[in-house]
């Protein structure tokens, strides 16, 4: 039974780093690719939030060495503003302050090489065609076959179409948005607010935009949705239009494809002055209605990574980030089921919350933005309005917790100050961030007995440990649903927060029998984590 390999279904980012991570950890791991790569794919600006794990993975030299263009922000055309308005991710990321435009055929092919390296056994022109439960409801196997008669991994497949079964410790699905498991289960869940259609293609020989945003991407919406510039190495550049999906659809069939993206570039007067000279090189491609979130994540024998799980709007870049994001944590709830089959279960609802929780943030900011651009009276910019009464628009408190007690910078900031956001949230976020301020000037109360707040509670739970989840604790707040992990030490001193004690009464009781040393080091640390859980209202008097 554990001589059996864990499958990895599609090497795209997700795949490709999912089964990296666990091949490290000793597991075998055969991947099942459907194309041979180099293969195209759309979705080529990076965030720096990926930077970190393209580390992890060990092929950042690589991708250096690519030479792909340095993205260092963005530059919006965007709301009641006409004029260009750009931000730079050293803004908000003094670690990371850049990120790249990749060429995706080149990027993919660097991961899944990088898989390889790791004892992967790769195996390209091989679909995945369904999994095999057993009677228990256990993903047990993935019948594939092969997609050009080619059989370089001694599998037999008996002639054009025939199928084989591949038997499974686990089964991690990376299928991109064919979603090979959300089909078979009837997971998908579409998302209403996002029915768009995207039309895109390549140009060669146009202008970028001035230094230093000469790497950044362009987004510039018109009045009929919104376009993309993405400059890639070599004069090479990325465009596409996001329309509504119906209108989208009957341009296409009165222009055809190219004839509509064109159609869209010219109602884009910035993006179209860059392409004057610029020749159309490659493409059209559609591609419609892809929001959609899975109703689960995981079950028995199988977890779902990167598209194959979720799916947002492209307007933040945010694609990459969440496949790459999602199959590190997907990686570390398959090791440490496999080790601790009592974790499995719970560490697989940790690992929902947390893809769950980083997928609502991308998908609110991009709502907010699509409601805040009034600037246009058109059907697509009516449609995507949210308005004050509208109950969807209630911003949770943990979205508001993300945007409130930072400085005007990034994204989220950037609507309060470039669009027209409606005004139930900004009055939200004004409220949030002034009773943090409040707490921040007042600081922590000495004389007074602390609480946690309501609503917040301690609770045993799985939390990431390096490549796996552990059991540890875990505290709920509003901003964090999914438990947000706390140190030993931490959670100790919480457990002292009855109502009765002090901060300093808590922070007595929980050093009572250290050694002086031990005590010095302890005293000003737990009086930091209170404070900072006092100022994000986590404990209160
Ligand atoms: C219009 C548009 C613009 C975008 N722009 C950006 C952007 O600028 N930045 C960004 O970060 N993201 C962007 N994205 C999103 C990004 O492309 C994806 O989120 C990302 O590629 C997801 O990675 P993945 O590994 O989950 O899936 P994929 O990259 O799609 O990889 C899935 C792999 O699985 C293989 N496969 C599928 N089915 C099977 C099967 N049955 N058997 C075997 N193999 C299979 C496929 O061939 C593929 O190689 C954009 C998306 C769209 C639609």
């Amino acid at each position: 039974m554990t001589d059996l390999p864990i499958i990895v279904i599609g090497g795209g980012p997700a795949g490709s780093c999912a089964s990296a991570l666990l091949a490290r950890q000793g597991h075998s791991v055969v991947l099942l690719e459907r194309e041979r790569f180099p293969r195209e794919h759309v979705g080529e600006s990076l965030l720096p939030a990926s930077i970190p794990i393209l580390q992890n993975l060990g092929v950042l030299d690589e991708v250096k060495r690519a030479g792909f263009t340095v993205k260092r922000g963005a530059t919006m055309i965007w709301g009641a503003d006409r004029e260009p308005w750009s931000w730079h991710f050293s803004e908000t990321n003094a670690s990371n302050p850049t990120s790249y435009q990749v060429w995706r055929p080149e990027f993919d092919a660097i991961l899944l090489n990088n898989a390889r390296r790791a004892g992967v056994d790769v195996r390209e022109g091989r679909q995945a065609t369904g999994v095999v439960f057993d009677d228990a409801g256990t993903a047990v196997a993935v019948r594939c076959h092969s997609t050009d008669g080619a059989s370089t991994d001694g599998v037999s497949f008996n002639g054009s179409g025939a199928e084989t079964e591949l038997p499974a410790r686990y089964v991690v699905d990376a299928s991109g948005q064919g979603g090979l498991l959300s089909r078979q289960l009837g997971l998908r869940q579409w998302d209403d607010f996002f029915r768009n259609l995207a039309v895109y293609g390549y140009y060669q020989g146009g202008e970028n935009l001035s230094p230093p945003d000469d790497g950044n991407i362009l987004i510039e919406s018109q009045a009929g949705g919104w376009l993309w510039h993405i400059p890639l190495r070599d004069g090479w550049a990325s465009v596409g239009a996001v329309v509504d999906a119906a209108t989208g659809q009957q341009g296409i069939r009165e222009l055809g494809p190219l004839g509509f993206l064109e159609s869209q570039v010219a109602a884009a007067p910035r993006l179209a002055d860059m392409l004057a000279s610029a020749r159309f090189v490659s493409g059209p491609e559609v591609l419609r209605d892809w929001s959609y979130r899975c109703k689960s994540l995981h079950g028995p024998g199988y977890i779902l990574a990167g598209d194959a799980g979720c799916f947002i709007d492209p307007l933040f870049s945010s694609g990459v980030h969440l496949a790459l994001t999602s199959a590190t944590l997907a990686a570390a709830a398959v090791t440490s089921a496999l080790d601790d089959p009592t974790i499995a279960e719970p560490a697989g609802q940790v690992y929902q919350q947390l893809y769950y929780k980083e997928y609502g943030h991308f998908r609110e900011l991009a709502r907010l933005f699509y409601s805040s651009n009034r600037t246009a009276d058109s059907y697509f910019w009516e449609a995507r309005r949210l308005l004050d009464n509208d109950p969807s628009l209630t911003p949770r408190q943990s979205f508001v917790q993300a945007v409130a007690g930072q400085p005007a910078r990034g994204y989220e900031r950037a609507v309060l100050s470039h669009g027209l956001a409606p005004a139930a949230f900004g009055n939200s976020v004004a409220a949030v961030e002034s009773e943090r301020q409040r707490r921040q000037e007042r600081g922590l109360p000495q004389d007074f007995p602390l609480r946690l707040a309501d609503g917040v509670l301690l609770q045993r739970q799985p939390v990431l440990s390096d490549d796996r989840f552990v059991w540890g604790v875990g505290l709920v707040t509003d901003g964090h649903p999914e438990g947000l992990p706390c140190s030993a030490l931490v959670a100790q001193l919480l457990a002292r927060l009855n109502g009765r004690r002090t901060a300093t009464d808590a922070i007595a009781d929980l050093c009572n029998g250290m050694d002086p040393d031990a005590i010095r080091q302890v005293e000003p640390a737990a009086r930091q984590a209170l404070q900072i859980l006092y100022v994000d209202g986590a404990i209160t008097t």
